[in-house]
């Protein structure tokens, strides 16, 4: 049964609620239900709130765009890298972003300093980390951790968890309110379907392969004073992204991310050197043979799954963040996407005068349709990673459609951005970005098949003047 603390934290709360997982989602739902006085209990699997990075060589960056920074104002926490900061440490958040850019192959990369930014970067492990104290700083008396636990029961119809402690108790316990926020791999769903084999789930493995490379010594002007966890450099390439951040023990780590063809291409160590010597030649030389070694050695890892849920809460019950619908990558919303759910939840149950069954029902009437959306974004955007070459007409249309809005906003900053080409605004409801691109893909199909037949019209003109001499056609 619950601990001393726990009963303790519940005097006076509004409800007991139960976060199965300590991630960024989790850690959001704890606050944002804490906020809203109720008593939480957090069940993290992982042994120690030790930071990742420090235990692991290797981890991975996020940026947190407008909708991630969103949830942190709806939490009440100080949204780190404000408009001018380079890097920063708040509460044990290293943010900062010291150069970014684009690589040019063979010649100069056109990298910049980072000066305002709308995304700030940080390594996983500082977030949960940032997370984690203000948890404990803001709710000490309401939000209680169990490291070390392992989930082995859930009735949702009885809202009972069982889970094993890390010194070897087992213990039951029922709640108001069960929140599976347990990642992609969620046990808190499984046994959602074990109870309900009418949950659907699809689960697609994304098509975005990475590479990973760490221990390359921190010295020289190109890495930032700032410590460990912040992002070194975010450099894309016409094949590929390079993400480089400073790792444990003043080391750099990277990682490059590409399609699983492109993957495939490089097969030496002088092919992978090859690769940075011509797009990265601005990097520290001595940095380039160990990199190209571990690039030749490591196995090109998955980027993540994508995972669609026919529905998301079953009694009191409810999955949030990966649980809910992880998302590969590619977009860079799974951070935030995890944060905005845990707010949105605690609103919809505020919302609903705190009837905790109403308000799942609120939250999943208002929230599973733009999972759903942004489980179709995913699989467009992933489905480019997967594919051959870069004349596949998916490709073609959705670089047009880049292209033209790109140009059309740098001559006229006037005009607006559409829908699709701005999903990491809060205010963009990724139902709408759906809606746009089906808007701007006929838009931008017209405009294209326009250019060509003008284009084939002056070539036959052209041809017909003698200016131009095409097999077949003789000049008049
Ligand atoms: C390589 C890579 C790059 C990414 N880049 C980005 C990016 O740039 N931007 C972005 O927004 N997102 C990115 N993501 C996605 C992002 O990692 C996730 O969307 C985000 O972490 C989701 O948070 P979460 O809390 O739902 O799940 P998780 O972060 O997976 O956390 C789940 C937590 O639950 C715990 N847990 C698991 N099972 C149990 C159990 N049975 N009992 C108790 N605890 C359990 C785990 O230990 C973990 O602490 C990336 C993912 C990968 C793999």
């Amino acid at each position: 049964m619950d601990g001393p603390a726990l009963r303790q934290a519940t005097d006076g709360a509004r409800g007991r609620a139960a976060v199965v997982g300590g991630g960024p989602a989790g850690l959001a739902a704890a606050i944002s239900l804490a906020n809203r006085n109720f008593s939480v209990l957090i069940l993290e699997k992982q042994a120690s709130p030790t930071p990742e990075a420090q235990v692991r060589p290797r981890s991975y960056v996020y940026g947190i765009n407008t909708r991630g920074q969103w949830a942190l104002d709806q939490m009440g926490l100080r949204r780190p890298g404000q408009e001018g900061e380079e890097a920063a440490e708040i509460n044990g958040l290293r943010i900062g972003f010291s150069k970014f850019g684009r690589a040019r192959k063979g010649g100069p990369s056109k990298i910049k300093r980072a000066k305002a930014l709308s995304t700030v970067w940080a390594e996983r492990a500082c977030i949960v980390d940032y997370l984690s104290n203000e948890a404990r700083r803001q709710h000490h008396d309401r939000i209680t951790t169990q490291w070390g636990c392992s989930l082995l029961d859930l009735n949702t119809l009885s809202s009972t968890v069982t889970y094993s402690t890390a010194a070897g108790d087992t213990r039951r316990d029922s709640f108001d309110l069960i929140v599976g926020a347990d990642g992609a791999n969620s046990a808190v769903r499984a046994a959602m379907h074990r109870q309900d084999p009418q949950l659907q789930v699809t689960h697609l493995p994304a098509r975005r392969r990475y590479k990973p490379f760490y221990g390359l010594k921190a010295e020289g002007d190109w890495v930032p004073a700032p410590p460990q966890g912040t992002v070194v450099s975010f450099i894309t390439a016409p094949t590929h992204l390079m993400i480089l951040w400073k790792g444990p023990a003043d080391t750099v780590s990277g990682l490059i991310g590409a399609s699983e063809h492109f993957m495939l291409q490089p097969r030496t160590k002088q092919d992978w050197l090859q690769l940075l010597e011509t797009y990265h030649p601005e990097l520290p030389s001595h940095w380039m043979t160990s990199a190209a070694e571990q690039l030749q050695e490591a196995k090109a890892a998955r980027a993540a799954s994508s995972v669609k849920c026919s529905y998301i809460v079953q009694s009191r019950t409810v999955l949030i963040g990966d649980a809910a619908h992880a998302c590969t990558p590619n977009m860079g919303q799974g951070v935030n996407t995890a944060m905005e759910d845990a707010v949105q939840l605690a609103e919809a149950i505020q919302a609903c005068r705190y009837d905790v069954p109403a308000g799942l029902q609120r939250f999943q009437d208002e929230r599973l349709p733009e999972m759903h959306a942004m489980h179709q974004l995913d699989l467009n955007v992933d489905a480019r990673y997967g594919m051959q070459g870069k004349l596949h007409p998916e490709f073609l249309v959705s670089m047009a459609t880049f292209v033209f809005w790109g140009t059309l906003t740098k001559i006229f900053p006037q005009v607006q951005l559409p829908p699709t080409m701005a999903s990491n605004r809060a205010s963009v409801s990724f139902q709408k970005v759906v809606a746009s691109i089906r808007a701007h893909k006929a838009a931008v199909g017209a405009i294209l098949g326009s250019a060509l037949i003008l284009l084939a019209r002056w070539v036959v003109l052209l041809s017909l003047q003698g200016t131009v001499r095409l097999p077949g056609l003789s000049p008049a």
